[in-house]
């Protein structure tokens, strides 16, 4: 079995729904697969934490105006469709139905790079309100980076750069495991006077790309490219503030190389 097919049957098989001859297959490949091994414990972890916590609260009450405000905005942007009636035959609405399914998974799949991009923007964006909320913020709350970076050691297979931004007036809060883009990413959590802010990481095979701005839900989000590796800094502070941050932590970087994110080999 390759990787590509373990990996496709890996949730399955955590779920338990493979039929036998194909769950051994896999485990047979799990046993001799570092790379998968480690995707399956990722998972599974991710799962655990998932099931660990209760995934419903009560928004404070300044979040709650927040997204009141950006849904009345969104409904106040969108155009108004007439519905024409339409005459149905089952056999055309099961046709029909087919037709439209397709044409959703053909447009998922052809999406252009710009759409993907937002919607990775809009995930970073509730991945940081998910982050606000009570006990979220941290699962390593420490200002040392000499705490923070070692934490991710094991639990991901690269190893994100971890600055100490506190001279600049970016005090570290600690870090956190998050996923994003489909895959585990590290999010390293900073203090700008009362403002949080999520500067997620994850490795990346493109070139560099100078900072690009965006706001979603109220928030601003900054992304960037720098040594092999996306970033993505997002939080409420204004634009100007957002690049004056992420220009401290590109300095940085640049002048550390050794704290520059490496791909760990195994
Ligand atoms: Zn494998």
């Amino acid at each position: 079995m390759e990787c590509k097919h373990s990996q496709e049957w890996m949730s399955a098989y955590l779920d338990e729904e493979l039929e036998a001859s194909t769950r051994v297959q896999v485990e047979i490949h799990l046993a001799g697969c570092a790379q998968c091994a480690q995707t399956l414990a990722q998972l599974q972890a991710l799962r655990t934490r998932l099931a660990g916590h209760a995934m419903r609260y009560a928004a404070p009450a300044h979040m709650q105006e927040r997204i009141h405000t950006a849904i009345r905005a969104q409904r106040q942007d969108r155009p108004v469709h007439t519905v024409k009636p339409w005459r149905w035959n089952w056999l055309a609405a099961g046709a029909a139905g087919v037709a439209a399914t397709a044409l959703v998974l053909i447009a998922a799949w052809n999406l252009p790079i710009r759409q993907r991009g937002d919607l990775l923007a809009q995930e970073v964006a509730a991945s940081h309100i998910r982050s606000l909320m009570p006990n979220h913020l941290a699962d390593i709350v420490s200002t040392d980076q000499h705490t923070v970076k070692p934490w991710f050691a094991g639990k991901l297979d690269f190893s994100p750069p971890v600055i100490d931004l506190a001279q600049q007036g970016y005090p570290l809060i600690g870090g956190r495991l998050d996923f994003l883009d489909q895959r585990p990413v590290a999010s390293i959590v900073y203090q700008y006077r009362k403002h949080i802010l999520n500067l997620y990481v994850w490795p990346a095979a493109a070139p560099d790309m100078a900072p690009q701005a965006s706001s979603r839900q109220g928030f601003q989000l900054l992304r960037w490219r720098q040594g092999g590796m996306q970033f993505f800094a997002v939080s409420d502070l204004n634009p100007q503030q957002m690049g004056a941050f992420s220009l401290a932590l590109r300095t940085r970087l640049d002048a550390s190389p050794g704290q520059q994110a490496t791909a760990q080999t195994r």
